[in-house]
């Protein structure tokens, strides 16, 4: 072909081609875990420009994933035309939740009370505002054996606490759990304390069945334990510039 057709931009053939490849290992994992219900796919987009998420939106991507409030508003003004959902992953200030509820479908790094407050006060002003529906939160919870060394979230005793607290809050919706395999440790190991915590949860709050697990490199184990959402950043966007 001669013309010049959105699928002859290199950028956009060479993310097609690596979203294909991680669905495929998506649904190669599912099935061979025996599961029916394949987890969605949240392409994390930090550092990457807004151009590359609207050509992923033209592949059929609706979830995307960031992890700084600065940046993820900058994308959602400028892509305010796309139908897709924001999940906020990274850590994140309290006085975010204001800005942060403006754009997110989800956050998924929900560890601590204040953060709740926050999160609850700043919807209730957003839903007065935008009429908006409610946010889905993950509580993050830490998987870190060793103490000192871990990437953010929740001890595990902490999250009935937190949860009940998120049931609690108007305009919150306690979606479940989320988790980082630590580094430099086993991912099946982890993401099965995650399944356990999740069981836990949702033996009080049958609704909350949200495992959100599974980055590039570990997706496959997520998958057979249990992740409902997966956040998949480099395998598909290439990697994230060193120093930023
Ligand atoms: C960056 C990031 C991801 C994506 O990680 P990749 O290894 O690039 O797939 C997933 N989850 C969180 C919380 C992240 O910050």
């Amino acid at each position: 072909m001669s013309e010049m057709t959105p699928e002859t931009d290199p950028r956009t053939a060479q993310l097609g081609r690596r979203l294909a490849e991680v669905r495929q290992r998506i649904a190669e994992a599912t099935a061979a875990a025996g599961r029916t219900d394949p987890p969605r796919l949240i392409v994390v987009t930090k550092f990457h420009p807004a151009e590359d998420i609207r050509r992923l939106a033209e592949l059929g991507v609706s979830d995307f994933g960031e992890n700084r409030d600065q940046e993820a508003s900058e994308k959602a003004a400028l892509l305010a035309g796309l139908d897709v959902r924001w999940h906020f992953v990274g850590q994140l200030q309290s006085k975010k939740a204001k800005t942060v509820v403006r754009y997110a479908h989800a956050v998924h790094s929900v560890d601590r009370p204040q953060l709740i407050g926050a999160l609850g006060r700043a919807m209730a002003a957003e839903q007065e505002r935008s009429g908006r529906g409610s946010l889905d939160c993950f509580i993050q919870v830490s998987l870190d054996e060793a103490a000192g060394s871990h990437r953010g979230g929740a001890a595990p005793d902490d999250v009935p606490v937190l949860a009940d607290q998120l049931e609690e809050a108007g305009g919150l919706r306690l979606a479940g759990v989320m988790a980082v395999a630590p580094l430099g440790a086993d991912p099946e190991r982890a993401f099965a304390k995650l399944a356990d915590i999740s069981a836990g949860l949702r033996a009080g709050h049958p609704s909350a069945v949200g495992v959100s697990a599974g980055m590039s490199q570990d997706l496959e184990a997520a998958i057979r334990f249990g992740a409902t959402h997966l956040r998949i950043g480099s395998d598909i966007l290439g990697s994230r510039p060193a120093v930023r």
